[in-house]
């Protein structure tokens, strides 16, 4: 085998899964295709430490970081195939020879799937948001839109007015009950009926109907899924929940596959950077111990 571990997915969860093995100075492969869940977000926030610094710039720290031990490969490339060999994985990425190692870690994200809305997608990060723990702050309690895509939408129109005077624009998608609509009056949220057409402007929501509804802010549901064609390929178990697609983990973040690890937003619904931090250190100790107490996948 070249590595003990490849890392797949360079973000923040595979590089705090890297770094205990790279302090153990063992051989680590990080593959990375670049495609961090909040490029499209200025700042991050909630990161102890780094609150409100450059989501780019607290990824680039960490790998100028890792790769100062000298046990570190990096490739930025993406992994299109993974497979279970004899003692380990062997990986395939675009343009080079196959790679192997003798356990794999899944560092690879989700994918947030958006509401189909005219002008939405462009927004994204920008004036649209899924985690107000992440953007409600900074909207200085101005006037806070919510997408519905299902009644699922209950929980963040509760949430939300603690950050802004919020409306929960229906769209069609569900029509609240009664015990529904007392929980929203008791939160003290606007409800807007009608479909929405699109979105101009900063925030101007514009309705079929006409009405054109400002906001500084406005919050969709993404139904974020796990990256997974490696863990499918694999033949790693799942879990669905009203948060989207993860891999499936134990408390050690070992997969359903003996000697494959998944860590950060593929492995947890809900996910954030310090979240995916804490679960790719775990995972990363965990690996490395499993290669001394465990070393043998095969049997
Ligand atoms: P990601 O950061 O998504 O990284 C996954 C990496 O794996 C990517 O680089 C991808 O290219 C790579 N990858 C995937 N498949 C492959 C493959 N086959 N081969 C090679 N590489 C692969 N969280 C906060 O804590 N604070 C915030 O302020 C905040 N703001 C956000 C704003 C927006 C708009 C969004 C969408 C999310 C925000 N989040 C924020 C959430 C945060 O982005 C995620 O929780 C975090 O990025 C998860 O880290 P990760 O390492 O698990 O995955
Ligand atoms: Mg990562």
């Amino acid at each position: 085998m070249e590595f003990d571990v490849i890392v797949i997915g360079g973000s923040y969860a595979g590089l705090a899964a890297a770094t205990p093995l790279a302090r153990a100075r063992r051989r680590v492969l990080v593959v990375d295709g670049g495609m961090r869940r909040n490029r499209y977000a200025e700042h991050s926030h909630g990161f102890l430490t780094r609150d409100g610094t450059p989501a780019a710039e607290i990824a680039a720290i960490g790998r100028a970081q890792l790769l100062r031990y000298p046990t570190v490969s990096w490739y930025e490339k993406s992994v299109t195939h993974a497979q279970k060999i004899e003692g380990g994985f062997a990986i395939t990425v675009d343009g080079l020879p196959t790679q192997t190692a003798r356990r794999l870690v899944l560092a690879t994200g989700v994918v947030d799937r958006l509401p189909d809305v005219a002008g939405l997608a462009e927004r994204w990060g920008q004036h649209v948001f899924h985690c107000p723990y992440c953007h409600g702050y900074e909207l200085n309690q101005g006037r806070i839109g919510l997408l519905a895509s299902s009644a699922q939408a209950m929980h963040l129109a509760q949430l939300l007015p603690d950050w802004g005077p919020t409306t929960l624009l229906l769209n069609d998608t569900f029509e609240p009950d009664e015990l529904q609509l007392d929980a929203l009056r008791k939160r003290g949220v606007t409800l807007a009926r009608g479909l929405v057409d699109h979105i101009e402007n900063a925030m101007d929501v514009v309705m079929k109907d006409g009405r054109t509804l400002t906001f500084e802010g406005l919050f969709a549901m993404t139904s974020p899924y796990s990256a997974g064609s490696l863990a499918t390929l694999l033949g790693c178990a799942f879990e669905e929940g009203p948060m989207g697609r993860t891999i499936r983990t134990d408390a050690l973040k070992a997969t359903t596959v003996p000697g494959v690890y998944a860590c950060g937003d593929a492995a947890r619904p809900g996910g954030s950077v310090p979240l995916a931090v804490g679960d790719g250190s775990l995972a990363g100790a965990a690996v490395h111990q499993s290669l001394i107490f465990a070393p043998h996948l095969d049997r």
